[in-house]
């Protein structure tokens, strides 16, 4: 393919992604096929002879399409929304486009200063304390990691190495193994599984802290963890707290956990990966009230801010804890220019060594819809998540299951679990809307999420009415 070709074909592409997107509706939302559907559908092996870019495009139809779960569907009410839109999807073709590997300031510097400054954009939008900001020569700044898990991963690794240099100042004598080994790392009993699989990767132990009748963290459930593994030896280092948890939604008590973690040295991480898009808008920003004690705060714009998937975002208040815990240089990566502000090495703020220019997506979706843009989208959702709410409180065979804040609704029918997961079933199996389960507190709970960038009222209704007539027809039959 030369350029004149990819001219013609790069529009041809354009129009396949906007008809898929404006039609999307039509398409059943959930796909029909068994696992193993597609290898009988394609060859065994790479073609020998190039094929016809017609031939490809043909086969996307036939043999993707019948496979795809269209996340981008409004009657795709499952997860937590995963964002797309075209400013977006424009600026990750630009990034594909100029094809750097943005490791170091040297090997492309607009790909890490646009990267700065993006996040000092986005930092100043949802009103992170200061410290968190790059600024022309501040200490902390933030990093676009490629999910909320890895974002952990890094504040936990980051937390790990800072707490054995600790340790070892004061007892010189103890090796790394010795202290690894008593570390102990805190997080919500509702806090997303990949907390505890970074600790797995970390290798060090992972408490669960039980939450309260809010499904919340609060401060005297972690004092109490603390000072109980502090009388049998081990050391607290590091507390992951959860704004806008993956079951529920809810959100842990920072303003008590932040400063039990700033008094016992304690690193505190927040993963905010869904709600962190609704604190641009100020009557949201009071859930983020206490960030001021944390060390790092992660969110993820590709979920609701309209940034397409990757796009995690982490901020830290010291840069130094990250380069300290990541920092190897051989001589091919080394340049002239010192450390500050807008001068930095990505590769020591992340565990691989290249990375996209993704901050284009941010540049393009922030100028093209204005912060003023960005919040009216964030409250339509909720306005939704709320119609939703008053749909399921008017029939009271059902029950909503926790606060409704932001775009996620909890509910499920007043009765057995064995009800419910039928359900979930017969919605699933019906194919026109798509949703997943969580449990809360033993029952079985079915999550409804507003996603789509093009959900409206008249979907939510849809929905509702659906799930209704599903569930006479399963309360007929059991009677
Ligand atoms: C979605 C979610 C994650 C995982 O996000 P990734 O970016 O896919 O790793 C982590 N934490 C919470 C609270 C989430 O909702």
């Amino acid at each position: 393919m030369d350029a004149t070709e990819f001219r013609k074909r790069g529009k041809e592409m354009i129009d396949y992604v906007a008809d898929y997107l404006e039609k999307i509706e039509k398409r059943q939302v959930y796909p029909d096929v068994q696992p193993g559907y597609l290898r009988p559908l394609i060859p065994d092996a790479a073609p020998e002879e190039p094929e016809k870019f017609e031939d490809i495009l043909k086969d996307v139809e036939n043999i993707i399409m019948p496979g795809v779960t269209h996340w981008h569907s409004p009657y795709f009410f499952a997860y937590f929304p995963t964002a797309s839109s075209f400013p977006a999807l424009l600026a990750d073709m630009l990034s594909g486009g100029i094809g750097c590997i943005g490791f170091s300031w040297a090997s492309s510097p607009a790909c890490t200063e646009l990267e700065t400054v993006m996040l000092d954009w986005l930092g100043k939008m949802i009103n992170l304390p200061p410290q968190f900001l790059a600024g022309k020569d501040g200490e902390g700044g933030g990093v676009i990691q490629g999910t909320a898990s890895e974002a952990t991963l890094v504040a936990l690794l980051a937390a790990r190495t800072k707490a054995i240099h600790h340790v070892q100042s004061k007892n010189g004598k103890l090796t790394q193994g010795d202290i690894t080994g008593r570390l102990v790392a805190y997080t919500s009993d509702q806090a997303h599984s990949s907390v505890e699989k970074d600790g797995l990767i970390a290798g060090v132990k992972v408490k669960q802290i039980p939450t309260d009748d809010n499904f919340a963290v609060c401060g005297s459930a972690l004092r109490k963890e603390v000072d109980k593994d502090k009388a049998a030896g081990l050391i607290p280092f590091f507390f992951c707290a959860t704004l806008g948890t993956t079951t529920c939604c809810s959100f842990d008590k920072l303003l008590e956990l932040g400063p039990i973690c700033n008094e016992e040295k304690i690193w505190m991480h927040i993963d905010a990966a869904y709600a962190g898009s609704a604190f641009i808008c100020p009557e949201f920003r009071h859930l983020l009230n206490g960030v001021e004690f944390a060390d790092s705060f992660n969110f993820n714009p590709h979920k609701w801010l309209l940034v397409n998937f990757d796009c995690s975002t982490l901020w830290v208040k010291k840069r130094a804890d990250l380069t300290c815990a990541f920092k190897i240089d051989p001589v091919y990566l080394k340049h002239d220019h010192q450390e500050s502000g807008l001068i930095t090495d990505y590769r020591h703020w992340q565990i691989p060594l290249g990375r996209r220019f993704r901050s284009l997506k941010m540049w393009f979706v922030f100028r093209m819809y204005g912060v003023k843009g960005l919040q009216q989208y964030i409250r339509k959702h909720v306005k939704l998540a709320h119609e939703f709410k008053d749909l399921v409180l008017q029939d009271d065979r059902f029950e909503i299951c926790a606060e409704v804040i932001l775009g996620l609704v909890c509910f499920r029918i007043k009765g057995s679990n064995e009800l419910n997961e039928a359900l979930l079933k017969s919605i699933n199996d019906a194919r026109k809307i798509h949703l997943v389960p969580c449990h809360l507190r033993g029952k079985f709970v079915l999550r409804f999420a507003i996603c789509a960038r093009t959900v409206e009222s008249a979907h939510i209704q849809f929905a509702w009415k659906h799930i209704v007539q599903l569930a006479n027809e399963l309360l007929k039959a059991k009677k």
